[in-house]
């Protein structure tokens, strides 16, 4: 059994039947990188799980934090993630599931053990929507932010630990995928996925171990994102609405017959299904017998806390 599976296994999780929480987090272990769902939930409290959030873990530390949805700053803790060992926070768009707990997250840099930056990057804005850089001055802004008295974070001022620049506005028109942080370890890229009309991100985290795709929400019409993809060992899919949603729905989400046929392009080592919603909760099963129809790798059902490590040897 290879380790990704092995892990998996580990955490009660078998292919398309995942367990109950992990009662150990257990995404660090060393020489590998790791995908953690925070949350699995979609944008309302009733499927009892938190909203989208995921930390990457390399080599045993939380490096990377993509989206912060409702509930997440809890799973942050309970995942034993550290603001202290974070590189890179990609938000991938302005609805609450996905961005809501930030400040809270980000109030622990008052507390940390020791000083560290982080880069912010998030979509570029709309009419409807904030960009990255106008979230960020809208919570933590001097004297208009909502949370003005952590204005600190901008330079790590005002006894905060953690200094968060730079803030990158990401081109989600741009043709080609943004490198939105690169270190000795890991780069981020980013790609404008369709969401309706909402300015929304996928991220793609390529480390020396291997390759993770995070698609946040998005309608499936943008044929780059699978180019995006491709090479992906895991890449992590919305299963938010069933195939007979309505048109507005699916204005904004992939059904399942619109992520088996993604996921079967991009071929991925390891589907993870997450951001499911009521609905699409009672019909998981049958959700997931549509996804395999199309994708015949290991398809996974995140729940909250879930890990998901690269095989052995890469
Ligand atoms: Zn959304």
């Amino acid at each position: 059994m290879n380790h990704l599976l092995r892990i998996a296994t580990i955490l009660g999780l078998t292919a398309v039947s995942a367990g109950a929480f992990a009662a150990e987090p257990m995404c660090r272990s060393p020489h590998t990188m790791g995908i953690q769902l925070l949350g699995s939930g979609g944008p309302i409290s009733d499927d009892a799980r938190a909203s989208s959030g995921e930390v990457i873990w390399i080599d045993g530390k939380s490096r990377l934090l993509i989206d912060a949805g409702g509930g997440t700053y809890l799973r942050f803790g309970q995942a034993g993630a550290r603001l202290e060992d974070l590189h890179f926070i990609g938000i991938s768009h302005f609805h609450t599931d996905h961005s809501a707990d930030l400040p809270a997250i980000l109030k622990g840099a008052y507390f940390m053990a020791s000083d560290n930056k982080v880069t912010l990057a998030g979509p570029d804005g709309s009419d409807a929507f904030p960009s990255m850089t106008a979230f960020f001055k809208d919570m933590f802004g001097g004297k208009t932010g909502s949370f003005a008295y952590l204005e600190g974070l901008r330079d790590g001022s005002d006894g905060l630990h953690l200094t968060v620049s730079p803030i990158v506005d990401v081109d989600r028109h741009a043709e080609k995928p943004s490198l939105v942080y690169q270190d000795a370890e890991v780069k981020v890229y980013a790609y404008g996925i369709p969401h309706g009309d909402v300015p929304t991100l996928a991220f793609r985290i390529e480390s020396k171990y291997g390759t993770i795709v995070v698609s946040a929400d998005q309608n499936g019409t943008r044929q780059g994102f699978v180019d995006f993809a491709k090479g992906a060992d895991i890449l992590v899919m919305p299963a938010a609405i069933d195939d007979d949603a309505d048109a507005a729905s699916k204005f904004l989400h992939a059904p399942p017959t619109v992520v088996g046929k993604l996921a079967a392009a991009i071929h991925p080592k390891v589907l993870v299904l997450n951001h499911f919603m009521g609905k699409s909760l009672r019909n998981k099963d049958a959700n997931v017998k549509i996804i395999q129809q199309y994708y015949h790798g290991q398809v996974y059902e995140g729940r909250d806390l879930s890990c998901f490590e690269m095989p052995d040897g890469k």
